[in-house]
């Protein structure tokens, strides 16, 4: 390489090294690290989504088809906001911890301080949420940010551009729209912190972008959530429960049942209920209902299609492409190494298995990936326990779906391929946050057990070393 070449060839390193400097120069003033600074910037966004509402919920529509109903799940971000802002002063106090005695005379405490300049990828089934949720987040903790929501929702996108660029200085909190190599050229930047929301396979890519430069990541990924519904349980509210939980967002839902796995003697009892929901929730053409969502776009269309040649449809089963509807779907006498149970379904068909006793499904279950999401329907609490015991998923819910993803106390996010990390509430807060470690010695007193030379001092290195 030449002498100009090799020039070039450190400035493309230097930059990649030193990106967004206007963000960089606005973090360094140290002004986000103002508790008062963040509590208004949350408030300023919160009036922004207010001021946005009916343009967030018009692109879920044109987006998704969304009910507006479920449209306005997007802007449940702002209970989150409201929590943060009343929390936010307790969670920034320092935490004091115990010093022993060879440290005599010092105080300890540890203290969140914010990364830095964090890079928020998003997908596109609930577009504006996961994009503003762990915003909230990086906001409270006292961080710059950068936004890159989904090309796949390009009416919320641009809502979600819109709403920041009208809210916040571009040095402070930016957007940038685009697809797959947008994606790809940000994470080839140096961020002080990767938050992705997506596919495993797309989450395998970006943390391998991000330990190029040793970035904290978090994963907010999917996978096949389990569904196992025991003898000992009121049917008709756990059908209500599943088919609700299954078929909000056309089953575009990260933590929706992937698949039933049902005890075989309430299988047929507890399929006339979910009928019966079904029916009780669309109506008997779900194509007319004004309650029931569409799919993304063609590809996920054609890509869940042949699904539905899977098992034998016993609800449902119809398909639209131009209006890229499929109806609610219930399939049955589905087998473990059928096309359909060997990838997250995200979309609107569930495939019904059964076991003959709960070992067996635990086993099948721990065969198969960390799911992000598990679920349990029974009263019998030593079987809940035995499930909550001998299995391994992000979250748990007994006797109900996805509702532990708006309980704002319970961390979420998954584990193994269903991701690493986890946000909401305080979480998300920690998740933006270094907690750095202090210690703090004092002059008036130097203890010297630790310097040479070392002769009798043995005796308390020991108890020092073991603590007691
Ligand atoms: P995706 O992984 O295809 O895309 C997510 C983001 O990554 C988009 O912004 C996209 O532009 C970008 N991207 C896509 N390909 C890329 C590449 N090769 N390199 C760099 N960036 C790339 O995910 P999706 O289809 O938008 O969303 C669906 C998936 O997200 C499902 O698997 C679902 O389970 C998961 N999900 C998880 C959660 C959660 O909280 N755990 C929530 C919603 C969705």
């Amino acid at each position: 390489m030449g002498i100009l070449g090799e020039f070039f060839n450190s400035a493309a390193i230097c930059q990649s090294m030193n990106p967004r400097p206007q963000q960089r120069a606005f973090f360094n003033t140290g002004n986000t690290k103002q508790v008062s600074f963040r509590i208004e910037q949350l408030k300023r966004l919160k009036q922004g989504i207010l001021k946005h509402q009916d343009a967030i919920v018009k692109a879920a529509k044109a987006d998704l088809g969304r009910p507006e109903f479920e449209a306005y799940f997007e802007i449940g971000v702002l209970g989150e906001l409201n929590r943060a802002l009343k929390q936010l002063k307790s969670w920034v106090k320092p935490k004091q911890v115990a010093t022993s005695l060879d440290q005599f005379p010092a105080t300890a405490w540890i203290v969140p301080e914010p990364l830095g300049i964090v890079l928020i990828i998003g997908p596109w089934n609930y577009p504006f949420q996961l994009m503003f949720s762990p915003l909230i987040g990086a906001i409270a903790a006292g961080n710059c940010a950068l936004l890159k929501p989904s090309e796949l929702a390009p009416h919320t996108s641009q809502v979600v551009a819109q709403l920041i660029q009208d809210t916040f200085e571009p040095a402070y909190i930016a957007v940038v729209e685009g697809g797959v190599e947008t994606s790809q050229q940000l994470l080839a930047e140096k961020f002080d912190y990767i938050f992705f929301t997506g596919g495993t396979r797309v989450g395998k890519i970006v943390m391998e972008a991000a330990a190029k430069n040793i970035t904290p990541v978090t994963l907010e990924l999917g996978g096949k959530n389990p569904c196992i519904v025991d003898t000992d349980v009121r049917l008709d509210y756990t059908a209500k429960r599943i088919a609700w939980g299954k078929f909000i967002n056309a089953g575009q839902t990260c933590a929706a049942p992937d698949y039933l796995l049902v005890d075989q003697r309430i299988k047929s009892d507890l399929l006339k209920n979910l009928q019966h929901s079904i029916d009780e929730f669309f109506g008997d053409n779900p194509v007319k209902s004004p309650d029931y969502a569409r799919i993304i776009n063609e590809k996920h269309f054609s890509r869940l299609l042949p699904f539905l040649e899977n098992g034998k449809v016993i609800v449902g089963g119809e398909a639209i492409k131009e209006k890229r509807y499929i109806a609610p779907t219930i399939l049955d006498q589905v087998r473990w190494d059928d096309p359909v149970m060997q990838e997250e379904i995200f979309g609107p068909i569930l495939p019904v298995l059964v076991y003959d006793n709960l070992e067996e499904a635990i086993a099948k279950i721990n065969a198969r990936p960390k799911p992000l999401a598990l679920y349990f329907f029974s009263r019998n609490q030593q079987k809940q326990a035995k499930v909550l015991q001998s299995t391994s998923s992000g979250g748990v819910c007994l006797n109900d779906t996805v509702m532990q993803y708006a309980t704002w106390g319970l961390p979420f996010g998954g584990v193994g391929e269903s991701g690493i990390g986890a946000y909401h509430g305080k979480s998300s807060f920690d998740t933006f946050s270094h907690y750095k470690s202090v210690l703090k010695k004092s002059f008036w007193l130097d203890l010297s057990w630790r310097y040479a030379p070392y002769k009798g001092k043995l005796g308390f290195l020991k108890k020092v070393i073991t603590g007691s």
